[in-house]
């Protein structure tokens, strides 16, 4: 993939919002979501300013055409068949829909509906979930605090990037209120319990969906790892610490990390991406060489350059009308181990993946206190609790409490891209 005309900072398009400084969805940006049309029947659209372009009914009214099989791929339920059709396609669609939208085109309002009218749903049929581990400050950070004698970082966690199998059916789309799980507590003294999450907390990710997957037992090349990745989504990793930290040990993440992740609607494509990625990512001078298929190739831009802000907005605050509170702000630029590192090493057995297959890439931590990228971190354990705007104080999230997630790019000579947001409510325990 390379810049082209879709990517010139100067475009406009004639809806007019999308013009607008700072907003999420320029021209530029065109992301992928699905939305809910007639009886809840999913239809792909793109965001451009505060409007969905309907992208079936633009094939329906005849307004773009497309080869039979990307017009079907657009017309169905889900992005997995858009998905699946690879970056020749990708990039097509992108043209033709950019020459659609942008400021000498025709207007075509019958195509686009209101955002805040819109209900959206989950982007893509997801049938593995994978998340990683990838942030070296959070690792550091998660070590000290769990293992305060020994070395903060495992010995393996310099050599390949960690992660564990997650569970796909309760990855849900950004608005779906979170329900406080239940699970196994071990109090200090004393033999375990059942009853509801007291360390609920958050995890600020990124998703990266794989578009075109591999064959059993051929595994997918560092240099071609890119080229199989679609595009980047928000993810909340929603965590019961309590629970997490009774179960974990031998085999890792479990009942702490399945009853809920959430992703934001729109899929934002390594080809809007684009501007915004450098080599990397970085490695410090004492760390050990990559083994060959975990080394980057030069110039392949691996790493991408996405700012995210978390905010908290308890119930008081909603009730008295406070502004929800900046937690924290986080770069992906952070990260030790990019995607296409993450999709080498998970396929290097042979692992086949599947188009809409996601990959997390772990909480997302910078070197300093206000970049920590979950309450565990950020409270340290709840050692140090964090002073809300109503008066009360966060260890952890409450019943009630509102995390939002959002996320950007900027960088000079390129256009503003955004993520929209990524957004839940915590529910009592049932
Ligand atoms: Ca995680």
């Amino acid at each position: 993939m390379s810049i082209d005309a879709t990517h010139d900072p100067a475009a406009r398009s004639w809806v007019e919002l999308a013009n607008e400084e700072g907003c999420d969805f320029p021209i530029q940006n065109l992301p992928f979501g699905v939305f809910a049309g007639k009886g809840s029947r999913g239809r792909i659209g793109v965001a451009i300013g505060d409007q969905v372009l309907d992208v079936a009914g633009a094939i329906e009214t005849e307004a773009v055409t497309f080869s039979g099989e990307v017009a079907s791929a657009l017309s169905a339920e889900t992005l997995n068949d858009i998905m699946s059709l690879g970056p020749p396609a990708w990039k097509a669609v992108r043209a033709t829909l950019f020459s659609l939208l942008q400021e000498d085109s025709p207007r075509q309002d019958r195509l686009l509906r209101s955002m805040a009218e819109t209900t959206m749903q989950l982007p893509a049929a997801i049938g593995d979930y994978t998340d990683f581990y990838a942030s070296r400050h959070h690792a550091t950070n998660v070590g000290r605090m769990f293992r305060p004698d020994g070395e903060p970082l495992m010995p393996n966690w310099l050599h390949l990037p960690v992660g564990y199998h997650g569970r796909a059916s309760s990855i849900a789309v950004s608005g779906t209120n979170v329900t406080r799980p239940s699970g196994q507590l071990k109090p200090e003294d004393g033999p375990p319990v059942f009853g509801p999450c007291k360390l609920l907390d958050y995890e600020l990710e990124f998703g990266a969906f794989v578009g075109t997957g591999n064959e059993m037992g051929t595994p997918i090349a560092i240099g071609e790892a890119m080229d199989h990745l679609f595009g980047v989504v928000i993810l909340n990793d929603w965590s019961a610490r309590d629970v997490q930290k009774w179960e974990y040990q031998p085999l890792g993440p479990f009942n702490a990390k399945n009853f809920a992740s959430t992703i934001s609607p729109w899929v934002v494509t390594m080809d809007a991406l684009l501007p915004f990625r450098s080599d990397g990512p970085a490695r410090q001078d004492d760390d050990p060489p990559l083994l060959e298929y975990l080394t980057p190739v030069r110039g392949s831009g691996d790493a991408i350059d996405v700012t995210a802000e978390v905010h908290v907005c308890s119930q008081a605050m909603r009730e008295s009308d406070i502004p929800p509170m900046r937690l924290s702000r986080g770069t992906l630029a952070n990260l030790s181990w990019s995607f296409s590192q993450m999709l080498a090493h998970h396929t290097s057995t042979g692992c086949p993946m599947r188009p809409g297959d996601m990959l997390g890439s772990g909480t997302v931590s910078g070197p300093e206190k206000d970049s920590r990228g979950c309450l565990l971190e950020l409270s340290w354990r709840g050692q140090e609790p964090i002073d809300l705007p109503d008066g009360t104080q966060r260890r952890f999230l409450q019943d009630g409490d509102t995390l939002t997630i959002s996320a950007f790019c900027e960088r000079p000579g390129a256009a503003r891209v955004g993520f929209g947001s990524c957004e839940a409510t915590i529910l009592p325990a049932r």
